[in-house]
């Protein structure tokens, strides 16, 4: 008990000092206590995530954190945050499933704090790290709500997790433990083991209001950039919003409008209205399921705002670019951020976004080949074109001069077509590492999915020299 009254005290200082509900800018110094180690608790308003910020986030805190009086939030690879009412708490996400492969799992963690049974669970969408320690928190008589789309979500998901889950290790690989394969044993074990909700309560695009404790509680349908399915949770006395993962992992970044690690696309229009929502409640604190609570009304009101009309602009720029005829290529060139619309790409990256909003509104077809209705791909063709070359000594040089001039996708091209007819040519290999290296370089470590996926094949193609 000591100890959670510690680190409680510990949280309490930390909060008194970032000045709760204040308009002032939080910068990481100003959150940390003096000789203080941990990560701040507010989100600094100068935050510029890079890719590894994504991992072992708050493992630090063996206990909940107090953000404001009664709510307390459990870090973790998804965060779940408790809201303490007389008649029992409130929790808005689980946080995955802990046992059996952590000791201090974060309903430990919640449960310290008062020990009361959850009479409700919002679960903010059908993502594993929001949803899968359910059980963990949930009694016969706890209400658990979810909006609609939820539902066909997390079936899906589970549906495909043999699909999925090796792409979901190599992004996140700490988050995901190595077990032994037993040639797809394991991975079916655990899609038959995956926990599917039946909650009490479904909501739709109606908004759900409950009082507990005396305390009010509105749950909006807010479709934003991790899925349809995304609800937020609002106390308007408090001016408090709990947001899930409207906005994606962070709070001011570009949306992740599709992501690579296999997922249907998320849309624009929906959530740029969920934004306006956001802007009409004026929230003075949001408390997401990822990372920091942020603080500020003028701060939070700003990031919308900026979020909002980045996310229109470039939804007008690839309509409009459509329009014109203009090829998705291009456009993925083409199309910027103004620089008062900047948002940071460490989660979703712009380019991908225009191509996500392409395909989302006309799919797969861009009627530039007939070829595009048919199952031979351009690839089949590689062999027969070296044939016709003679050798594959013209193709290697060509990707030599091609990454040297850095047109570093024109080389890759080259190289995969020399791998079609030759996979252990040595020195197509050493061109292909240095390509990858390259690539990598050039990313810069800006966007965590390009950083983590180039990371593996470079891992690859080195272990191939
Ligand atoms: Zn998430």
């Amino acid at each position: 008990m000591k100890k959670t009254l510690r680190a409680v005290l510990m949280a309490g200082v930390a909060v008194g000092l970032a000045g709760c509900g204040s308009d002032e800018p939080t910068t990481t110094s100003q959150v940390k206590a003096e000789g203080e180690t941990k990560e701040p608790i507010y989100q600094p308003h100068d935050w510029q995530p890079k890719t590894r910020d994504l991992d072992g986030f708050g493992r630090e805190y063996t206990d909940a954190i107090k953000i404001v009086d009664g709510i307390y939030q459990a870090r973790g690879t998804a965060n779940a945050v408790m809201v303490e009412t007389d008649e029992g708490n409130i929790l808005i996400d689980t946080g995955l499933a802990g046992r059996p492969l952590q000791e201090n799992t974060l309903a430990d963690k919640l449960n310290r704090v008062n020990g009361k049974p959850f009479s409700h669970i919002v679960l903010t969408h059908a993502h594993a790290d929001h949803y899968s320690g359910i059980k963990e928190f949930a009694n016969d008589d706890t209400e658990v709500i979810v909006q609609r789309e939820f539902l066909f979500n997390q079936q899906y998901l589970k549906d495909l997790i043999p699909h999925v889950m090796p792409k979901n290790k190599l992004f996140f690989p700490n988050d995901i433990p190595d077990l032994p394969d037993f040639g797809g044993l394991t991975t079916k074990l655990i899609q038959k083991a995956y926990p599917i909700v039946e909650p009490e309560t479904v909501i739709d695009s109606e908004p759900y209001e409950f009082t507990t404790g005396g305390q009010k509680f509105v749950v909006y349908h807010t479709p934003g950039a991790e899925g349809y399915d995304n609800v937020s949770v609002w106390m308007p006395e408090r001016k408090i919003l709990f947001t899930g993962d409207v906005f994606g992992h962070m709070f001011g970044m570009w949306p992740n409008l599709t992501t690579i690690r296999g997922e249907r696309a998320r849309f624009t229009r929906p959530y740029v209205e969920s934004l306006n929502l956001m802007l009409e409640l004026e929230p003075e604190m949001i408390i997401p399921s990822h990372f920091y609570p942020v603080q500020g009304k003028e701060y939070i009101k700003e990031t919308i705002t900026r979020t909002r009309d980045a996310v229109q602009y470039v939804d007008d720029a690839v309509i409009e670019g459509m329009n014109a005829g203009k090829d998705v290529y291009t456009l993925m060139e083409e199309i910027k951020l103004p620089e008062e619309l900047y948002l940071f790409e460490a989660h979703g990256k712009l380019s991908w976004g225009v191509k996500s909003i392409w395909e989302a509104y006309t799919g797969w077809f861009k009627m530039e080949t007939a070829n595009e209705m048919y199952s031979v791909p351009m690839q089949a063709t590689y062999p027969e074109l070296i044939e016709l070359v003679g050798s594959t000594g013209p193709i290697i040089n060509k990707a030599q001069s091609n990454l040297d001039s850095g047109e570093l996708e024109k080389a890759l091209y080259f190289i995969e077509m020399v791998e079609a007819v030759e996979p252990e040519n040595a020195q197509n290999k050493k061109l292909k590492y240095d390509v990858l290296v390259a690539m990598k370089e050039r990313a810069n470590d800006i966007n965590h999915y390009e950083t983590m996926f180039l990371n593996d094949l470079v891992t690859r193609a080195k272990a191939a020299l």
